[in-house]
């Protein structure tokens, strides 16, 4: 009987594997693939905060970055700079890797190419169904950590409820020879209601992709035209890859035996579909909660809702203010884009906004709020008639 099985080694599983073990638990991980980081699609963009919380070291850096080009609709630009690294570009498989490596050796357990099939929680312990034919396995823990990505049928089935809101994100690796800084695009045509985005990392190599809400697909071959036609990029050698981004996250991640952290709880930012960072912090709560539950050996929902209480004291006004800055965002059409781009650009608001000391990678909240607030915003706003967008928006 192991202490806690982790279903999932995504950064999230493996980063609180090790975190367990060091704690001397037993501590088992089940991941459906053959090894970590295979199929995963994410471009691993993180502050310098979640590096520090991640500590890997510096050989899964891709690219540092500082500065970004932000696209209106119609083209134009405005650059936002900092003198500091702002953001590293982070190898994601690589990164699965290490963190699972890293919990192997503080004593977890893997069991690769076992995805798990059924869960049983009862009073005494957790019975688990994993793997196919030869790597069948039943195990037994005293608790359970959801940790396998957005899974909309599991989280069901484990009576959690479900995703209220959630995107897809899609992203090519592509060559790149020209392009030496983050640029971002905005426009129905390319990514409705969200961004595109252009990544360069090592090797005249980049990382483009976009969120959007339907057709993945079919976006990301249009975007990938789109910055062949402006020699940006080639897309020699390219490959494709998808996931399902939940934008809200689950109004309950805990029961009997069982916590729910990262993206299968929703712990992601909407404003950029990131979900590292809020997921690794999320862990820390979550593995501090199992760490006490199981040496009080109360695994009660009522001792365990001390996760969601202590995950939402960090992230929930955060979660909430972003997730109201997106649907704005997502309700205004190009015309409205480009006259607030306009405004900015003219006022020099995001000049002002970079000298904040409110602006940091990752809470982007205290942001919107100063950017709601500025003054010359304001009244562009005002003129636009978004009051009716605003109110539908809450
Ligand atoms: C295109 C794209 C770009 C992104 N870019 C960024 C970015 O730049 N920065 C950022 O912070 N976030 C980014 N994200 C989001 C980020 O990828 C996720 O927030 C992060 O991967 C969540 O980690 P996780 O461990 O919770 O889940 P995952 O990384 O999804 O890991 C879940 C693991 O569970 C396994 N699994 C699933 N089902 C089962 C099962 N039944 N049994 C056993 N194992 C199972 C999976 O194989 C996987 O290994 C991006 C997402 C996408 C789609």
């Amino acid at each position: 009987m192991y202490d806690v099985a982790i279903i999932g080694a995504g950064v999230v599983g493996s980063y609180m594997a090790g975190e367990l073990a060091r704690q001397n638990l037993d501590v088992c991980v089940l991941e459906k693939h053959a090894e970590p980081g295979y199929k995963t699609s994410c471009t691993g963009i993180v502050s310098s905060e979640c590096l520090a919380l991640l500590n890997v070291t510096e050989d899964i850096i891709q690219q540092e970055s500082r500065s970004a080009k932000i696209f209106s609709p119609s083209g134009n630009y405005i650059k936002v700079e900092k003198d500091i690294t702002q953001a590293y570009v982070l190898d994601r498989p690589a990164l699965d890797r290490v963190l699972a490596s890293r919990a192997v050796s503080c004593g977890a357990e893997y069991y690769f190419s076992t995805p798990v099939t059924n869960i049983i929680i009862n009073k005494r312990k957790v019975q688990i169904e994993a793997g196919k034919n030869a790597n069948h396995v039943y195990i037994d823990a005293r608790a359970i950590v959801i940790a396998c990505g957005s899974i909309p049928a599991l989280i069901k089935r484990l009576g959690l409820g479900s995703y209220t809101d959630s995107a897809y994100g899609a992203q090519a690796e592509v060559s790149c020879d020209s392009i030496t800084e983050v640029e971002i695009y905005s426009g129905k045509q390319l990514a409705p209601g969200f961004f595109a985005w252009l990544v360069p990392i090592k090797h005249k190599r980049a990382k483009t992709g976009l969120l959007c809400s339907n057709n993945p697909k079919l976006y990301l071959n249009n975007l990938l035209e789109t910055l062949e036609k402006q020699g940006k990029i080639r897309r020699a050698g390219y490959k494709i890859s998808f996931g399902k981004i939940p934008l809200k996250p689950l109004s309950r991640t805990y029961k009997e035996r069982l916590v729910v952290v990262g993206d299968a709880a929703g712990q992601v930012k909407p404003t950029t579909g990131g979900g590292i960072y809020f997921g690794i912090l999320s862990a820390q709560v979550a593995t501090k909660t199992l760490c006490e539950a199981l040496q009080q050996d109360d695994l009660s929902a009522r001792n365990l809702s001390r996760y969601q209480k202590g995950w939402q004291k960090i992230l929930r006004q955060e979660l909430d203010i972003d997730y109201w800055a997106h649907r704005f965002y997502s309700k205004l059409n190009d015309a409205q884009m480009n006259h607030i781009f306009d405004i900015i650009e003219r006022h020099g608001v995001h000049e002002s906004i970079l000298t904040s000391p409110d602006i940091t990678f990752d809470w982007h909240s205290k942001v919107i709020l100063d950017v709601i607030r500025h003054r010359s915003l304001q009244k562009a706003l005002e003129k636009l008639n978004l009051d009716n967008l605003v109110t539908k928006t809450h």
